[in-house]
């Protein structure tokens, strides 16, 4: 039999999800016995082999919209301490990383979760993601309505669903009723944000947007979905990737190729041919782009109560920290946190005359509630510290250069996004950054050295629009001057409350073309 390509014979060989039964045998083997179809099929249970790859790796937890318990919490930085080096990320999905586990670690870590109702059951691998959300979802004042219980039955329905378990590559799916385009949905397989019809509230959806080497913005379907219909509209389009996507060369894969294919009429009419027909029309009430941050003391839509958003360094928190947080949203709180996709962590349920002593406590002096335009906003991906695709260190060069912008530009006033990802896959996605950075190295004189692509001015929420490649390969040395000439340029053109992405929309990207040019590598 002919396959497209070695993934798809190992998952035709085996299904991901028959890892479970594997796993205590696995445990016993050194990683270079083990067959790399069942290194694959690791993924299933949330499992992915870091580099160095030589017998560790990462176990991933979905967190549906980003909630999690104090209780979850807790375990959570208990399994850091135990086996993670004391140290949790949080992805720029909402999800939950513990690096540097070994397989013998996980029949240990994989049943505690369970036992306090987490799951990395599908946090990776050819299926449907973990559910991206609004975090404030339930909470939140201006939301159209609380998606928790639609993310919850999407959740449930795909969790380990055989019928799922084998698609062309992975699946993300938003949902979110936020205005403020918290579910970043235009890059994700499918998205559900808020709109209203005849003054009812449901969603509008995109299809097939994503990021990586040939980024897409997902467009938009015909339909007007009432709440009890995501589902059905989510399982369709499931089912289309599954039955039509494409098997062949992996980075051809995902659902925005077939989508892009076969036009936006047509795969409406296909998603439809299973829900039956859909209503059309309404309007979306998207309004802007928060940034996915949440940062500071907020009122919540339920009378006397706040939520606190704080910044993460790095996506990273100390497990101890974590505990802690656990700890103070119990005691102030209602036992609630949640993650943002932004990598940062928010406690709810406050009532607002504790915020004051809560907001006191000594660990908001290292995750604060205020972070710097530069640093508070800056995206990186894991680079090499862990991802075996990296070329490049990633997470301690960016916050280098935020903290040299912030003390250069102390007055900008406004966020400036810079991201810096360390290769085409994008995962820190620079296509969305006001400065956009991918990595990699190339000879500089006689040395081979980080250099820096750039790309400027991306954004979501209404009118998105990904950033405008400038040409040229910036040496790491150089990278500092080169980002402090085009920001005092920005701030030379900007009007009053302008960003740098509305600045590079009205531009012509020959200005900063030629702002760049003195620092490329030649
Ligand atoms: Fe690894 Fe590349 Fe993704 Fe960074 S962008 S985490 S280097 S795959």
């Amino acid at each position: 039999m002919e396959f497209g390509n070695r993934n798809e014979k190992w998952k035709y060989e085996k299904d991901g999800l028959e890892i479970f039964k594997d796993l205590k045998d696995l445990a016993q083997k050194e990683f270079k016995e083990i067959d790399p179809g069942d290194v694959e099929r690791l993924k299933w249970a949330g499992i992915y082999a870091q580099r160095p790859r030589d017998g560790h790796f990462l176990v991933r937890v979905k967190l549906p919209s980003g909630q999690v318990t104090a209780a979850q919490a807790k375990v959570l930085a208990e399994l850091a301490e135990e086996y993670g080096k004391g140290e949790i990320q949080i992805t720029i999905r909402q999800a939950v990383q513990i690096h540097n586990i070994t397989l013998k670690d996980a029949l240990d870590i994989l049943p505690r979760l369970e036992a306090v109702g987490l799951s990395s059951v599908e946090a990776c691998g050819d299926v449907p993601r973990t559910i991206l959300g609004n975090p404030l979802a339930g909470i939140d004042a201006e939301e159209l309505l609380d998606t928790r219980p639609i993310v919850e039955e999407v959740f449930r329905f795909f969790l380990g669903n055989p019928e799922f378990s084998n698609l062309p590559r992975k699946l993300k799916i938003s949902i979110s009723a936020n205005p403020h385009d918290a579910g970043f949905a235009r890059i994700n397989d499918l998205a559900f944000v808020p709109a209203k019809l005849d003054g009812e509230a449901g969603f509008h959806a995109y299809i097939g947007g994503g990021l990586s080497a040939e980024p897409y913005l997902a467009k938009k379907l015909p339909f007007f979905i009432h709440p009890e219909n995501v589902l059905k509209v989510a399982q369709a389009a499931a089912t289309l990737f599954r039955d039509e996507g494409y098997r062949e060369k992996r980075t051809h894969c995902r659902l925005k190729f077939l989508v892009d294919d076969l036009g936006i009429e047509t795969v409406a009419a296909k998603i439809e041919a299973q829900t039956g027909e859909l209503p059309r029309g309404g309007e979306e009430v998207t309004k802007g782009w928060n940034y996915g941050r949440f940062y500071g003391v907020h009122d919540q839509k339920q009378a006397g109560l706040v939520y606190v958003g704080l910044h993460l360094p790095n996506g990273h928190v100390q497990a101890k920290d974590l505990a802690h947080f656990a700890e103070l949203a119990e005691t102030f709180g209602q036992g609630r946190l949640r993650t943002t996709n932004s990598q940062n962590l928010i406690l709810t349920d406050i009532p607002a005359e504790k915020a004051e002593e809560l907001t006191a406590d000594e660990i908001f002096t290292r995750y604060p509630l205020a972070p710097g335009f530069f640093t508070g906003y800056a995206s990186s991906c894991t680079g090499n510290a862990y991802c075996n695709f990296a070329p490049i260190e990633t997470k301690y060069r960016l916050q280098k250069l935020a903290l040299a912008m912030e003390d250069e530009f102390p007055a900008i006033g406004l966020p400036l996004r810079i991201n810096l990802t360390g290769c085409s896959h994008a995962c820190a996605q620079p296509q969305l950054a006001d400065i956009g950075l991918t990595g990699g190295r190339a000879k500089v004189g006689n040395e081979i050295v980080p250099v820096y692509t750039l790309q400027l001015g991306g954004h979501l929420g209404p009118h998105a629009a990904f950033a405008k490649k400038v040409e040229g390969k910036i040496p790491d040395n150089q990278l500092e001057a080169c980002v402090r000439a085009l920001i005092q340029h920005y701030l030379n053109l900007r009007e009053a409350g302008e960003s740098f992405h509305q600045v590079i929309a009205r531009t012509d990207i020959s200005v900063w073309q030629n702002l760049v040019n003195p620092y490329k590598a030649s």
